[in-house]
């Protein structure tokens, strides 16, 4: 795990402000796997080497120079901080961060302990967006510009490529200055059909005014999903604007038979809103809507199961005499978790809306306030519905359109902010030594609905692989910077919010980021052509065929994951072959110039002795065939492309001496075959062996050589930003 934020996002090094002081400890021991620490014997002599442990700003970081290894933690990832009594060896600090990497320290002094639990307490979570790590956050000279990925996304063009406004929806600027909505966006999307009356009355109807506008329009059926809060009928309130405004949606929708009001929650939980002014939609008094509850649990019973699947994920490797838990204690311990259950709920309801929407029925979605289940199951209905969201930027844009445009409370759900200290800077009272504290992870408003989100979607390309442009590594890097707060794209709760933090002229964008690696992000197996042929992605949500992202929830554990995984096997394979083609290609066209050139050599010596047989080719002239300058040219041209790449297996330093973690992507020099960390292939040059002559990746000490060797052709870096 060491160096991972560093391989992952550039997290390390440039965020080192040393300016504000930082926090040493020395004598302190980091334990890898967890179930030493618990073991009352445990003796200084049986601990793993003592290091150093530091707090800078934004990082926490841990030198062990007896391993040469240092483990960076970013701050904005820590969901706890646990101090447990004192052992013989020292005073155990637990630490674990919402990316489910564990670490436990072992710090000598218990004073030290002390001083780092409360810092860390006091500055992991801040209490304003001020302080959030995006606004502090530079990149460093020569990387990625300010405004890179800021215009990436204009949600009008989304509205656009859906082809409306049309005949039947059309633009309402009556949120212009989110009077109607502060949680919507300014420009919404309804029924042509629906007067301001309606759309007012509507709105007042609804939980936070959130009334129903359109999300998504199917090309081929015209049928919409669209989506709002509930209604505020509690037993028996009514709204005759609410009513039309639904029969607007029928009536924009020609096809429809009918309007399916989906409820994402469980009837019992609709149903006990009533008590509170609120509830569901009674189907006589909506003429032509159906309603079909789903069993989406709410956010505390998900915050809930992710915690116990924190515990058995502990369990694991978490008992005193054993290793490893029997395999029935974990799986009961998985069962009782209910996650996968959850999963499979929040896919039920998305593939009923999919499946609807392709047969020509209109459906408005809902659950209590419309921006936790009700995001989940219209962005994944739009996932299973168009092919164009399961490419890199398109599902970018659905990010944009579901969780940013229409609002999901980041803040909150991440955690971000400190929930009970907003806006005063008094830390939580610190508790005895002793004491175990979870002070973090009481929040009542902390839930994992975007992981889950994206558990759902790892489900459908493991499922589906070929209908996903994405890997796996491109969901953990997403959620990696949920929470990480280093960048504006995932701050703040809407729109309006987003606006007056002024986020595109203070922070870098995520999607700026991401678009710089993307290459690493390119699934193989992807087939483009294959997805255009079908009308919609159906998952098999079998309970067989739904299983745990261990890639997600056992990231950190070691030895558990294979050392090259298949798909980037594949990745490398694939590389390596274009550019084995690219040179055959090039030996080829050299080839019949030569034979070219031979025949007229022999021709011309028939005719006489002077002729010289000349020749040009597209890629540099040679003078006659076989002659000393045209053999050297040869061997520069062979010898400028690797034939052989070393395998990366077990390759565990780059050639710059960065280590590479389990999590580090390798690439190779197309000029020497060789094993290279991602800062070493930034640049990029054309090989005198390659047909294409386009840039290619090749290592620092290439690179140099090819310079020294005064090349004419150019010489970019591999991204244009
Ligand atoms: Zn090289
Ligand atoms: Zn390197």
């Amino acid at each position: 795990m060491e160096n991972f934020y560093r391989s992952i996002g550039g997290l390390g090094s440039t965020a080192l402000t040393l300016d504000r002081p930082g926090i040493e400890v020395e004598n302190v021991r980091l334990l890898e796997r967890f179930y030493h620490w618990q073991n009352k014997n445990l003796t200084e002599s049986s601990l793993p080497p003592a290091g150093t442990l530091y707090l800078t700003p934004t990082h926490l970081i841990f030198v062990n120079p007896a391993e040469k290894r240092e483990t960076w933690v970013l701050l904005s990832h820590i969901g706890t901080v646990e101090r447990s009594s004192i052992l013989p060896a020292g005073c155990p600090l637990v630490i674990r961060c919402k990316t489910f990497l564990s670490l436990v320290f072992i710090i000598s002094k218990d004073r030290d302990c002390h001083e780092v639990y409360s810092a860390l307490l006091r500055i992991a979570q801040p209490s304003t967006f001020e302080e959030l790590y995006c606004f502090s956050y530079n990149p460093g000279e020569g990387n990625f510009e300010r405004s890179a990925g800021w215009n990436t996304f204009d949600i009008q063009f989304e509205y656009q490529r859906i082809g409306v406004p049309n005949r039947h929806w059309t633009l309402t600027k009556m949120n212009q200055n989110y009077d109607i909505c502060d949680s919507y966006p300014q420009y919404l999307y309804v029924p042509t059909c629906a007067s301001q009356k309606v759309l007012l009355g509507s709105a007042g109807f609804r939980s936070r005014g959130r009334l129903p506008v359109l999300s998504y329009l199917h090309p081929s059926t015209n049928a919409a999903i669209c989506r709002c809060s509930q209604p505020l009928s509690g037993f028996s309130a009514r709204c005759e604007e609410d009513e039309q405004m639904l029969a607007c949606i029928l009536r924009a929708t020609p096809s429809s038979r009918t309007v399916w009001i989906i409820d994402t929650r469980p009837r019992l939980n609709a149903m006990a809103n009533r008590a509170t002014g609120k509830g569901y939609e009674t189907e006589q008094n909506y003429v032509g809507m159906k309603v079909q509850f789903f069993s989406i649990e709410n956010i505390h019973v998900m915050r809930s199961a992710l915690n116990k699947l924190v515990e058995v994920s502990d369990l694991k490797a978490g008992s005193d005499d054993l290793n490893v838990p029997s395999h029935s204690i974990f799986l009961d311990g998985l069962q009782a978790t209910g996650w996968l259950k959850h999963i499979r709920a929040i896919l039920d309801a998305s593939v009923f809306v999919a499946e609807k929407i392709v047969e020509g029925d209109s459906v408005v979605v809902h659950c209590s306030d419309g921006w936790d289940r009700t995001s989940q199951t219209c962005a994944l209905a739009c996932l299973l519905l168009d092919p164009y969201y399961r490419t890199i930027h398109g599902f970018m844009a659905l990010i944009e359109k579901d969780w940013l445009s229409f609002g999901h409370k980041f803040s909150e759900r991440a955690g971000h902010l400190r929930p009970f200290y907003t806006g005063g800077g008094n830390s939580p009272a610190v508790t005895p030594s002793s004491a175990v504290s979870m002070v973090m992870d009481t929040t009542r408003e902390q839930s994992p609905v975007f992981t889950q989100f994206l558990d759902c979607v790892w489900q459908l390309l493991v499922q589906k692989p070929y209908a996903f442009q994405f890997n796996e590594r491109f969901l953990l890097v997403l959620h990696d910077h949920l929470y990480s707060c280093q960048f504006g794209t995932l701050i703040g709760n809407n729109e309006k919010e987003r606006k007056e933090l002024r986020l595109e002229e203070r922070t870098y964008s995520l999607w700026g980021f991401m678009k710089r690696h993307l290459t690493e992000y390119i699934n193989p197996l992807y087939d483009a052509e294959r997805c255009r042929n079908m009308d919609i992605l159906v998952p098999d949500i079998a309970p067989q065929q739904l299983r745990l992202w261990v890639m997600m929830y056992n990231r950190f554990e070691e030895g558990i994951h294979p050392r090259e995984p298949l798909l980037s096997a594949l990745t490398i394979l694939k590389d390596h072959s274009s550019s084995l083609e690219d040179h055959l290609q090039l030996l080829e066209k050299r080839i019949s110039l030569l034979k070219e050139a031979y025949k007229q050599h022999a021709l011309m010596s028939a005719a006489g002795p002077v002729a010289n047989g000349l020749s040009h080719s597209p890629h540099g002239s040679f003078s006659s065939a076989g002659s000393a300058s045209d053999l050297s040219r040869a061997a520069v041209i062979t010898d400028s492309v690797a034939l052989d790449w070393k395998a990366v297996r077990d390759v565990s330093f780059c050639i710059c001496s960065t280590p590479f973690s389990q999590f580090s992507m390798k690439y190779h020099c197309w000029r020497c075959g060789d094993v290279v960390c991602r800062r070493c292939t930034e640049m990029h040059a054309p090989l005198e062996g390659l047909y294409s002559n386009k840039p290619v990746p090749v290592c620092q000490l290439c690179y140099d050589r090819l310079r020294i060797n005064g090349s004419k052709k150019a010489f970019l870096p591999s991204v244009k930003s």
